[in-house]
């Protein structure tokens, strides 16, 4: 039950040129499955609570969810807030997050900007760090003109010196859940121009289905932070489907299978993404 600060394991990432996953819970389940695979792995973990638990279970809910569940596991972790409008993010500081996402992102720049610096001095008074974006990310299998949701190398370098947030996630190619039709490849040398520009960590949402080589080549090009969501909750999926298949198994046997599987599929994740092994408790005893 280890509660860690997620500036220090982001500065870790950065240094040991590695980056941190950062996985949604959806339920008690896939929460304890990011947390065991957090201990077998020896990995620090974003546990996030992200768009589609909130109107579902209710901010509040969710994070004593997920709070428990941590507190009871040996795991290094975050709770971070995936993705959020102004009042949650306020609400998210209130209830005990420790990183919050703020995503002003649906307005005009100026204002983004303004209101982002807002959240950013009130979280910091909090020792809160906050994580924004900048560019759009599509969903998956939307068409789209690439070349209007790129994050701008001069908008973020503005972005990032006028909020001082304090990582910022970028669209470089990537979309929000797994294609069905071949993904582009990233723009590996756009995440690089703004890291130079900006000098924090970047993050990369939508790493799910990401080809090995692109996270490696994305993570040596300045990103510290990847969220993951899609292949995790595949792996779920089909471990319930496994049991159910057999017929009318119990309730229990069905998700427990899936805890199964997603443990199985967030260790493979945090071995690719090169955390499994620095978690600081870990480190420490080590
Ligand atoms: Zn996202």
């Amino acid at each position: 039950m280890t509660q860690v600060d997620p500036r220090g394991l982001i500065q870790d990432a950065v240094s040991g040129g590695y980056a941190v996953g950062a996985f949604n819970m959806h339920s008690v389940e896939t929460t304890e499955a990011l947390v065991r695979a957090a201990e077998q792995a020896s990995a620090p973990v974003f546990l996030q609570v992200g768009r589609a638990i909130v109107p579902h279970l209710g901010l509040a809910k969710a994070y004593e969810m997920t709070r428990r569940v941590a507190e009871e596991s040996s795991a290094d972790y975050v709770i971070h807030l995936d993705h959020g409008p102004w009042d949650e993010v306020l609400e998210a500081i209130r209830l005990g997050f420790t990183s919050v996402m703020y995503d002003g992102a649906h307005l005009p720049f100026e204002e983004n900007i303004r209101s982002t610096r807002r959240i950013v001095e009130i979280a910091h008074d909090f020792g809160i760090p906050v994580e924004a974006e900048l560019g759009k990310i599509p969903d998956a299998d939307q068409q789209v003109d690439w070349s209007s949701y790129y994050t701008d190398v001069a908008e973020a370098e503005r972005f990032v010196a006028e909020t001082g947030v304090d990582y910022l996630a970028v669209s470089v190619g990537i979309v929000h859940g797994v294609p069905l039709t071949a993904p582009q490849p990233l723009d590996i040398e756009r995440i690089g121009q703004i890291k130079a520009a900006t000098g924090i960590p970047l993050v990369l949402h939508g790493a799910s289905g990401l080809p090995p080589d692109e996270v490696r080549a994305a993570m040596a090009a300045g990103v510290a932070k990847l969220n993951a969501d899609t292949d995790l909750r595949h792996a779920f999926r089909a471990g319930i489907e496994a049991v159910w298949e057999q017929g009318d198994r119990q309730f229990e046997e069905a998700v427990a299978e899936g805890r199964e599987r997603m443990i199985a599929a967030t260790v493979e994740k945090m071995k690719l993404y090169g955390c499994a092994g620095q978690a600081p408790s870990a480190r420490v005893s080590a």
